[in-house]
């Protein structure tokens, strides 16, 4: 979503500008690419059928800093993962909905 009034970004999707006041807002594409903000490794199975381990990070948006995205990581060796590295968005159907993964780049 993004302002057209003043063209700030913004998430989650609001009637009203955070930056500006202003109630032109609409939906926008965005880049799909992020800077990690923190990330964590969850290896506790809280689900039966969850898989365990996976990374879960806060990426800020390049599109607008300040706005962060909290989302899954897809990453093989988890070392790699850092804060400060770029990554790119990609989407996974789930049920009826599709995901925001965020892989490293
Ligand atoms: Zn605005």
């Amino acid at each position: 979503m993004a302002c057209n009034a003043c063209d700030y970004r913004i998430h989650p999707p609001q009637l009203i500008c955070p930056n500006c006041l202003s109630r032109d807002v609409a939906p926008r594409a965005a880049s799909g690419r992020g800077t990690i903000y923190s990330f964590t490794i969850n290896r506790q199975q809280w689900l039966p059928d969850l898989e365990v381990p996976y990374a879960l990070a806060i990426v800020e948006l390049d599109d607008q800093p300040g706005v962060r995205i909290t989302a899954q990581l897809r990453c093989e060796d988890f070392s790699q993962i850092a804060i400060g590295k770029s990554v790119a968005v990609g989407f996974e159907p789930r049920e009826d909905i599709f995901m925001p993964t965020f892989t490293l780049v």
